[in-house]
Order: C-alpha cells, then sequence, then structure tokens
C-alpha cells in the first residue's frame, strides 16, 4: 500500500465562512499517483469543521445559520469565560475535522453535488487542510 500526504493553507476572512477546497483535493489525489483506494481530508483545527455536501450560495447561508441557530455563540457557555469560543469547539467536535471519500480511477469519487467544504467557526485564521491518499 502506498500513502500520500500534502498539507496547504487556507486564510479565512469571517467568524463563521464555508470555503470549497474540493479542487485542492483533487490536485493532491491526482498527484498522489494511487488509482484504488480512500482519501482522508483532515484539519488539525479545535474549531474549524470539514464537509461534504452541495456548495449553493443559499444552502451555505443555512449551514452558517444552523450552526449559528445550534451552537449559539455568546450562549452562556462556560468555555466563552475563557476565550469566547465555546460555540466553536462544540461544532467542530459534533460535525467533525475530517471526512473520507473513496478514490477510483486516479481520483475522487463524489456524486454531482458533493463538493468538499472547510468550515471555519472562529475567523478569520489561518487553517490547515491535511490530505493523506492511501491505496495501490
Ligand atoms: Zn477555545
Amino acid at each position: 500500500m502506498k500513502i500520500y500526504t500534502e498539507t496547504f493553507t487556507i486564510k479565512t476572512s469571517r467568524r463563521i465562512q464555508v470555503i470549497k477546497v474540493t479542487e485542492y483535493v483533487e490536485k493532491i489525489v491526482e498527484k498522489s499517483n494511487i488509482n484504488e483506494g480512500i482519501c482522508h481530508i483532515f484539519t488539525p483545527h479545535a474549531t474549524a469543521a470539514i464537509i461534504i455536501n452541495e456548495y449553493e450560495p443559499r444552502i451555505v447561508e443555512d449551514y452558517i445559520k444552523w450552526i449559528t441557530e445550534i451552537f449559539r455563540p455568546g450562549g452562556g457557555w462556560r468555555h466563552d469565560e475563557i476565550d469566547d469560543n465555546a460555540h466553536a469547539h462544540l461544532a467542530s467536535s459534533m460535525i467533525g475535522s475530517g471526512r473520507i471519500l473513496p478514490v477510483s480511477k486516479r481520483s475522487l469519487v463524489r456524486g454531482t453535488w458533493q463538493e468538499i467544504m472547510l468550515i471555519e467557526l472562529d475567523g478569520p485564521r489561518e487553517r490547515r487542510i491535511m490530505v493523506q491518499v492511501l491505496g495501490e
């Protein structure tokens, strides 16, 4: 089995923001020269998350609305006493820091409307995304 690893960074510009990163990941999968396997996309941060779903302006607004409603920034959380970002930790822990996609014929397997997105939950910051492609 081969493993190919590459990390890239994204500068975010808002507190809660959705950024499409599909193209970055697809280029890495291509470079990996792995034909069949899996691709793990991971962000090593406690206040960011990775999702796979549709990237369309209205649903992107809905992701942000949903995160704000469920995780309530400034909602009286204990951790807000330390650094005012409890909502970001809660959302990151529930949504998840990574996702796995199949790789076949040297490319990512994904549905027409499935894009890979970084969710910034406590920006603006610089975020790292690590991509590991495993297979043959
Ligand atoms: Zn914190």
